[in-house]
């Protein structure tokens, strides 16, 4: 018989393809890390194990412990998928701007989530940083994995996305492009690839406009999961070689031709990452193989990226897009 025990052993191990329609007129091979193949459909799942797992190890977390952790989205899925098999209750607190279903999504996988409002300071007692330190503080056995200080988050991609590139592309990976929102995927994969190759792997950090990681001040973006307006713990600063800025609607238009023409149907800072995999990937040759980092599924989006409505309203379609496509057709 063939089977997994759990859907644990999942984590991780997802393949490469080549993008080969929105790569026109580059030489380089550009591959794509899919990361929706994980179960809990993101690149976090990787994290919460390895957070998980090293919390039972130091004894941080106890059996029948509680999680609790400030999330929304991806991390709070991994982290819910491995908890309910190994035990463990969940609490995540979000703020009040996070859609009905993304919460939907992490009490379907057993969790408890904790709405607070977001029009309020962050020294209100009501705010989302003061409610999950008093959960913390308040619930029996409670753990906090932090994934912005939790030295495990890079530490899951050194030891698992990192050598899986190297061997999926048999050492000849020159470039790794990933977006930056914790630091955790491009300083644990970068590092192990620095490592590995003698410091020939160049890292390449793609950035929402306005966010710190390439200069900003933290201005509001639309991307969701990258960029910061402040430099977390897991973000190893010497890592990258180049940071690229990406605007939201060049990532969003992207993000939309990914799904289009390369059947790849992702989230908004996956298109993010290919623009800024295609800038670096234009100058290189046909020796060169750039890996690009798409961190979820776009199922999560439909209602923004991939409503012609909610894009043109934000100003990102062009003239003759969307709408008149169909018009077009009739
Ligand atoms: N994209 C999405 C959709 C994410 O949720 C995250 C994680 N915040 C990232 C990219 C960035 O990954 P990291 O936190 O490892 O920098």
């Amino acid at each position: 018989m063939q089977f997994h025990d759990s859907m644990i052993s999942l984590v991780g191990n997802t393949p490469l393809v080549r993008l080969g329609s929105v790569t026109e007129g580059i030489r380089a091979t550009v591959l794509a890390k899919v990361e929706y193949f994980n179960p809990g459909g993101s690149v976090k799942d990787r994290i919460a194990l390895r957070m998980i797992e090293a919390a039972e190890r130091s004894g941080e977390l106890k059996p029948g412990g509680t999680i609790v952790e400030p999330t929304s989205g991806n991390t709070g899925v991994g982290l819910a998928l491995v908890a309910q098999r190994k035990g463990y209750r969940c609490i995540f607190v979000c703020p009040d701007k996070v859609s009905t279903d993304k919460i939907n999504v992490l009490r379907a996988y057993g969790a408890e989530v904790v709405v607070c409002p977001t029009a309020v300071d962050p020294e209100h007692p009501d705010s989302y940083y003061n409610v999950s330190d008093r959960l913390v503080r308040e619930t029996p056995n409670a753990w906090k994995p932090d994934q912005y200080s939790n030295p495990n988050n890079p530490l899951s991609h050194y030891e698992s996305t990192g050598p899986e590139l190297w061997k999926q592309t048999d050492g000849r990976i020159t470039h790794f492009v990933a977006g930056v929102g914790t630091g955790g995927t491009i300083s644990g994969t970068g590092r192990y690839l620095k490592e590995v190759s003698d410091g020939r792997v160049q890292v390449v950090g793609a950035d929402p406009e306005g966010s710190v990681y390439s200069g900003g001040s933290g201005r509001p973006y639309l991307v969701e999961g990258v960029g910061e307006d402040f430099w977390p713990e897991a973000y190893d600063r010497g890592v990258a070689d180049e940071i690229v800025a990406v605007s939201d609607k060049d990532s969003f238009q992207m993000t939309r031709r990914l799904a289009r023409e390369e059947g790849l149907l992702v989230g908004g800072s996956c298109g993010m990452a290919v623009v800024a995999a295609l800038k670096v990937a234009e100058r290189l040759g046909p020796d060169d193989v750039v890996v690009v980092l798409l961190p979820d599924s776009g199922r999560g989006y439909m209602s923004k990226i991939f409503s012609d409505e909610w894009m043109s309203s934000h100003g990102f379609l062009d003239e003759g897009e969307g709408e008149a496509r169909v018009a077009d057709v009739l």
